[in-house]
């Protein structure tokens, strides 16, 4: 008799480490990792968390517990390596990268005599210039001969801000955790974030596309509600991490 019961077992345990074979190579797979600066600890998590969960069946402070184990950070940041992953992850929209070097941008000002902007690397009026139709955003600079076009694109994009009626704009990176495993990611990202917001279209980045046709569709962007709580704190978090498994 203890023999077909440790073979029910046996069964069921086997059907565990598939289901976590599966979503470890679909993990592995996922070539969108490459592209963030701490992908690699962001993978690594998500493989334990898909061992614990799937395999282990741990859940609550065990969970947290064996990921702090697995995933040490310093003395003074016990679990900085998991809330740097879980940072660089946060579904938000980011501006292309300044085009310039470091402080020093080029000069978006109109040429008069020939097409395309100025161009002149300079340092001086930094400011947001924002698509009224997409609220994506991007940092421009013009330099001491554009000053007055500067001026000029800074009202307009002050009023644009004033007037509350600049849409989201769609998320552009992070969100890879909550595609490879079902934990409580709006909070652990709340939790590293002060002022995150979740974004409306949702947590989930292979989500965006179809999400963002379905706002689109609507006749105006509505917000809604993310389960991510805000901190409300500056700087790193002070409170462990929680992971906790989501049905
Ligand atoms: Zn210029």
């Amino acid at each position: 008799m203890g023999g077909r019961v440790s073979g029910e077992r046996f069964g069921r345990d086997m059907r565990r480490v598939v289901k976590a074979h599966e979503q470890l190579e679909r993990l592995y797979a996922d070539r969108r990792f490459a592209g963030q600066r701490r992908g690699s600890d962001l993978r690594s998590l998500l493989a334990h968390l898909i061992w614990a969960i799937t395999v282990e069946q741990l859940s609550g402070d065990n969970l947290t517990d064996r990921l702090l184990h697995l995933m040490p950070g310093t003395p003074s940041r016990p679990w900085g390596t998991i809330d740097d992953a879980i940072r660089e992850d946060c579904p938000r929209y980011e501006p292309p990268a300044d085009r310039g070097h470091g402080y020093y941008g080029l000069c978006s000002g109109t040429m008069v005599r020939r097409s395309g902007p100025c161009g002149q690397q300079t340092a001086s009026m930094h400011q947001r210039r924002t698509d009224p139709v997409t609220g994506q955003w991007e940092t421009v600079v013009f330099c001491r001969r554009h000053e007055a076009e500067g001026r000029e694109a800074w009202a307009i994009e002050r009023q644009l801000q004033e007037s509350g009626t600049l849409p989201e704009p769609l998320p552009n990176t992070g969100g890879l955790a909550p595609s490879h495993s079902r934990a409580n990611w709006a909070n652990l990202y709340a939790r590293v974030s002060r002022n995150w917001k979740a974004p409306a279209v949702g947590i989930i980045a292979a989500d965006w596309p179809t999400m963002a046709k379905v706002h689109a569709a609507r006749p105006s962007f509505v917000m809604l509600d993310g389960d991510g709580q805000e901190t409300g704190t500056d700087g790193p978090a002070t409170e462990r991490p929680r992971f906790e498994v989501v049905r």
